[in-house]
Formats: structure tokens, C-alpha cells, sequence
């Protein structure tokens, strides 16, 4: 061999080795549509643990999702993170997820909590339920979901956009439930009884109940928690319904967080280790607790904070239906006149 040769052969062995070294370095790349101040801790807590880097970039999921996309093979990202099962039953649909065969994620993890396939896994667990003014109701008026649509809350409801994820969620699973018919009925009476148009978020909605616009609404827990902690004094209080059903409407309904393995990940085991790790008590309790979530392992206690609210059952249709229904959602809510 020509010493030219020799030290271009020796050259791309070094930096093939340099390469390979690479791959193999303790570090994980999360694409995150839960925000820094939110997986930092997490992170920072198992670099702690287990000595191995988390690197990550944070956006909306919509970005992620088409970066995800665009990038394919080269895809740098190793776990997809994002909050409400419709997002992550659209990330793998689009086949952006590789399932996962994992003993300690189906120990951990409730079968309806994660995708049948096991493509993701919830790893907080959020209730989306009722709110109300306690000035003007008492928790005896209220029973389901279904019931606000009746006539005796006509003019007594705020809602959020029915372009929020979290509302096309709780509408697919009704679809679920009771079919497209009865939900249409369900929803045109919503929208019946709305003493406004409804509102871009979820705290808007609150105030509202509060200042009396309305009498109650339907939010996600974490936001009421959130709102008191700022303002302890407004007369809001939460409601559990579907408490008293036996069939399968029965329970409050609740989505997910969670994550899945990008399917192009150079680094699988880590970012099986790492999804593994997320689900056990010390990280569900800092997963969950930091913005006032429910821990998706059963054996994990909520924030005390949380637990104030009280025990409720919760509703049991695997949440990926949430996705399947989707669409279906959006035209039927379209249809019934709920923007
Ligand atoms: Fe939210």
C-alpha cells in the first residue's frame, strides 16, 4: 500500500471509529412538545441516575411532528413526546413510531393508557372534567356529560373551541360510546345551552364560571389547579361525573402524555431505557406532579395537591380510540354548530 493509501485507509478507520463511538454514546436525542421548564427536572434527574445524556428540542407538536417527517432516516430524534393521545395516534399513523416490546412499559403502564400495538405509552394521565360555581350550583345538580346537555342548563354553560385537541378527544370517545347519532344530539345540546361562544382555552372558560357568566364547564384538572394556586378565592369547585354508570360511559374521561420511539432512531435500547425509566414511580411522580397531572402507574400516588380533589373512577376505553374517532369528531362537531 502507498503511504497516500495507507493513511486515507487509516484515516477513514479512525473516523469511522470516531463515528461508531458516537452511536454508541450515552446520549438520547426527545423531540418534546411538553415544554422545558416541564422535562428539564425529568431529564436532569435521570442524567443523574444513569449518567446518560438527554438532549432535546421543544415545539408545538404540529412542527415536531412535520420535522419528524422531513427528516426520515436522518432523523436525529430517538423519542417523540407530546401531550393527548389524538397526537400520538397521528404520529403513528404516520408512521413515525416503532413499537416497543417492553415488560417493565406494560407493568407500569395500564393497557388503556397505551396503543394496542404498543407504538406509545401515556405516561401522565390528565382528567378532563367538570367545573362549576358553587355560588350558583350545587354538585347535587350534577351527573354526566350527557346531562348538560339538557334543558335545565340552557344558557348555564361556557365551553372552550371544539378546535382544541382535548375537545375532539372527549368527542371521539363519546362517539365511541354512544355512537355518531346520540352524540350529535349530545353536542347540538351543548351548544344549545352555551351562554357564550366558546372560549380559546380552558382558563378563559373558568373565569367565566367564575365571574358568573355561566354556571359551569368542562376543563382539564390541571388548569383548575393551576387557576386556584393564583386565585385561591374564586368560587369554583370541581365535579366528577359518570360516577354512578355501570356501562361503559361510566367514569370521568381522561387522555394522556406520552412518548414513543421514533422509527429511525440510531439509539433504540436507550430510548426504550429511557421511555422504561419515565414510567417508573420516581419519574411519574416529577412527570406528573409538576403540572398537577395524574401518574399513569397505578402504584404512584398524585401530588398531594392533586389529591385534594378527590378519588374519581375513570373511564376505561383505551384512550387511542381518541385518534380513530378523530375526524369523525371534528365533522360532527362541525355539523353541530360548535366552533
Ligand atoms: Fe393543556
Amino acid at each position: 500500500m502507498k503511504r497516500g493509501k495507507f493513511l486515507r485507509w487509516w484515516l477513514s478507520g479512525a473516523l469511522l471509529g470516531v463515528a461508531s463511538l458516537a452511536a454508541q454514546a450515552a446520549e438520547v436525542v426527545v423531540y418534546s412538545a411538553r415544554n422545558e421548564q416541564l422535562i428539564k427536572p425529568l431529564f436532569d434527574a435521570y442524567t443523574k441516575q444513569t449518567g446518560v445524556r438527554v438532549k432535546f428540542i421543544t415545539d408545538k407538536e404540529g412542527p415536531l411532528l412535520a420535522r419528524l417527517k422531513a427528516e426520515g432516516r436522518n432523523t436525529p430524534a430517538d423519542l417523540f413526546l407530546t401531550v393527548d393521545a389524538g397526537n400520538l395516534w397521528q404520529a403513528a399513523q404516520e408512521g413515525l413510531l416503532k413499537p416497543v416490546d417492553s415488560k417493565t412499559l406494560q407493568a407500569n403502564i395500564p393497557a388503556h393508557l397505551h396503543d394496542p400495538g404498543n407504538v406509545w405509552f401515556g405516561l401522565s394521565v390528565r382528567a378532563r372534567t367538570v367545573v362549576y360555581n358553587h355560588n350558583k350550583v350545587k354538585a347535587g345538580e350534577l351527573s354526566t356529560y350527557e346531562d348538560l346537555a339538557g334543558p335545565k342548563w340552557k344558557g348555564r354553560l361556557c365551553l372552550r373551541t371544539s378546535q382544541k385537541v382535548y375537545n375532539q378527544s372527549l368527542v371521539a370517545m363519546m362517539i365511541w360510546e354512544h355512537g355518531e347519532a346520540k352524540t350529535e344530539q349530545i353536542v347540538r345540546g351543548w351548544v344549545a345551552n352555551l351562554a357564550t361562544a366558546p372560549f380559546p382555552d380552558d382558563n378563559r372558560a373558568m373565569e367565566a364560571v367564575a365571574a358568573g357568566e355561566c354556571d359551569v364547564t368542562l376543563v382539564n384538572t390541571y388548569y383548575f389547579g393551576r387557576l386556584m394556586e393564583k386565585k385561591p378565592n374564586l368560587p369554583l369547585s370541581i365535579f366528577w361525573p359518570n360516577q354512578n354508570l355501570k356501562n361503559k360511559s361510566a367514569g370521568v374521561h381522561v387522555n394522556v402524555s406520552g412518548a414513543g420511539v421514533a422509527k429511525y432512531t440510531k439509539h433504540e435500547r436507550e430510548a426504550i431505557r429511557l421511555l422504561e425509566w419515565l414510567s417508573s414511580p420516581t419519574a411519574q411522580n416529577l412527570f406528573a406532579d409538576v403540572n398537577l397531572e395524574y401518574p399513569a402507574n397505578p402504584a404512584v400516588k398524585p401530588d398531594a395537591r392533586v389529591a385534594t380533589w378527590g378519588n374519581f373512577k375513570h373511564n376505561l376505553i383505551n384512550v387511542a380510540e381518541a385518534g380513530k374517532l378523530q375526524t369523525r369528531a371534528v365533522m360532527l362537531m362541525d355539523r353541530a354548530g360548535y366552533k
